[in-house]
């Protein structure tokens, strides 16, 4: 995995699971970028939380 910002391969990867879905959270080292991956597409902090969100009701 690539960071998207600086191009980097210094990224951390933690496996999360919501419900069933499946979303991950990168990090990368070298720029501080953030950002998560559901099912390989890259969502934003928003739409997680909104996953989150409508998982719990
Ligand atoms: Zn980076």
């Amino acid at each position: 995995m690539k960071c998207p910002q600086c191009g980097a391969e210094d990224v951390i990867e933690i496996k999360n699971k919501v419900e069933d879905i499946e979303i991950d959270f990168f990090s990368c080292h070298r720029c501080e970028e953030k950002w998560w991956d559901r099912s390989g597409e890259s969502v934003s902090l928003r739409e997680v939380l909104d996953i989150v969100r409508k998982s719990k009701s």
